[in-house]
């Protein structure tokens, strides 16, 4: 802690422009292929309890034949090599909930075997990111500091360098890391409105000590409650920054968006002008519809917490929530596999190219699935080599909406036994499904089988909050609880649980796997 707080003032200090952001990214680009054996040779074959180092040596694959691989088919061709091989993790192995099977030999894994061993952490964050084990994320002053170029030039496509920045976010340590990296090039936020703030005590008070630390070394604002059901004071916030003649740029999740953009139009004004810049969320056609209708633009990156921003979109999208892939930091490529519900999705296997991440990723999967694609856009940034686009990108595996993610094989255990017990019937009577209004507001449902009875509906909501409150014992899904119980997008539908095409009733359905 004292170390972050000593590293605070020199972080601030050095800014970068955005002509220097694209300078990084060419050298980054320029030396891919070193940054990646790089990384191999330190992370994995120079670190013992490397889960990656198990696989590799099961493929019989060393250090030289990696290098060979890289210098003849290039990154993502001696990825696609090891992957063939065995040499990937999928989301359950990532997290330490599943062995990894891989021919005759099972591997058993756990999530802090995949930590980066050669970064220095300088505070751990509850996250909203996709992270399954938040309270554990470690968030570095280095880290910000290298995903800045990658953001100085999504805010620079989008003409908000200099435009007054707006969070609208919940209150966790992990936003200290996001106001670092945009006051790295200069942006620094003129108002923070949190939705909510969740947790144990120790967690907040982390938190506030934290955000206290990073607000006075780079004089940013004060954080202010604005509650997701009460989005007005945010909409008019923004309104009166157009009447001052200054175009807003909002970083937000897409439903917190559609909220705010609902809020105006509900009082018929038009919120052209302001740019949304959003993540955490898949950005649906309804949402981006429904944020467009009110006048503003509705531009979408894409990342996890792990690892930071994996991509973001240029203004010459073809598809909704279509992202260029950072590609000095990160390789990626698809591979089959299935999802819950039984049917096989296109899962994103990602690879870091930087030092300084709090996770090792070799072909790891984060839970995301979606479309691949190399073509030239024709923007900038084709020019430094992001011809690397994803889109349609969901999760197959996490629930995530109002843009705070959980695990949802956490919910199990609440829905096949804790409900049945307290409520009646059995596995198979309760549901959870992601849905969205036709404005792209989440909706959470819980399926009850009407074989189980007479249900007190109110009562089952609230069992359900307060066992997800206390889940794992997670300040994050605590404050995931918090928010879902204040926007008041928990629904109780009696129906029989929808089966699989296979005719199993799986116990959650996200708004991908349906
Ligand atoms: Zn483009």
């Amino acid at each position: 802690m004292a170390r972050f707080a000593a590293g605070l003032p020199g972080y601030f200090r050095s800014t970068i422009t955005a002509d220097e952001a694209a300078a990084i990214v060419r050298r980054g680009m320029e030396r891919r292929g070193e940054a990646f054996l790089e990384l191999v040779e330190r992370a994995v074959f120079g670190s013992p309890a490397s889960p990656y180092r198990a696989l590799l040596a099961h493929a019989g694959c060393e250090l030289g034949d990696i290098k060979s691989l890289v210098a003849a088919e290039g990154v993502e061709g001696a990825l696609e090599r090891l992957h063939r091989d065995g040499v990937y993790v999928t989301f359950e192995e990532f997290k330490g909930r599943a062995p990894a099977r891989r021919g005759s030999q099972t591997f058993f894994f756990r999530d802090r075997d995949f930590d980066n061993p050669w970064v220095g952490a300088h505070f751990s964050g509850s996250s909203s990111g996709s992270s399954g084990r938040p309270t554990r994320l470690r968030v570095s002053l280095a880290h910000a500091a290298q995903q800045a170029p990658h953001w100085a030039l999504w805010f620079a496509a989008h003409g908000v360098l200099a435009s007054p920045l707006i969070f609208w976010t919940p209150f966790h340590a992990g936003m200290a890391s996001r106001q670092l990296l945009c006051a790295k090039f200069g942006q620094r936020a003129v108002k923070w409105f949190t939705m909510a703030s969740g947790g144990s005590l120790k967690d907040r008070a982390h938190s506030v000590l934290i955000t206290l630390m990073v607000r006075r070394a780079g004089r940013l604002p004060a954080p202010e409650p604005a509650p997701l059901d009460e989005p007005w004071p945010v909409a008019e916030y923004l309104l009166r920054l157009l009447d001052q003649d200054t175009r807003p740029a909002v970083n937000t999740s897409p439903s917190a968006a559609v909220r705010i953009a609902l809020a105006a139009q509900d009082r018929s004004r038009s919120l052209t002008g302001v740019t949304f810049l959003l993540g955490a969320e898949p950005l649906t056609r309804a949402r981006k519809q429904t944020i467009e209708s009110s006048g503003a633009r509705a531009v979408p990156c894409y990342g996890f917490s792990e690892g930071g921003g994996v991509g973001a979109q240029c203004p010459a999208p073809r598809e909704d929530d279509e992202v260029h892939v950072f590609l000095d930091a990160f390789a990626v490529i698809a591979h089959n596999r299935p999802a819950g519900d039984g049917s096989a999705v296109n899962a994103y296997l990602l690879t870091s190219l930087r030092p300084a991440v709090a996770k090792i990723m070799l072909n790891a999967e984060i839970g995301d699935f979606g479309f691949l694609e190399a073509r030239r856009c024709g923007c900038t940034w084709d020019t430094l080599g992001w011809t690397t686009h994803l889109h349609t990108i969901r999760s197959f595996d996490k629930l995530t909406g109002e843009g705070v993610t959980f695990v949802g094989a956490d919910l199990f255990r609440l829905l096949e036994e804790v409900l049945p017990r307290q409520f009646g019937g059995s596995v198979g009577d309760y549901q959870l499904l992601e849905e969205q209004d036709a404005r792209g507001l989440p909706r959470y449902v819980i399926v009850v089988s009407p074989s189980v009875g007479a249900v007190d509906e109110a009562a089952l909501r609230e069992v359900f909050l307060e066992h997800l409150r206390r889940l794992r014992g997670w300040s994050h899904y605590a404050l995931m609880a918090d928010m879902w119980r204040q926007a008041g997008i928990l629904q109780v539908r009696r129906a029989q649980p929808q089966a699989t095409a296979q005719g199993k009733v799986f116990p959650f359905r996200t708004l991908a796997v349906r």
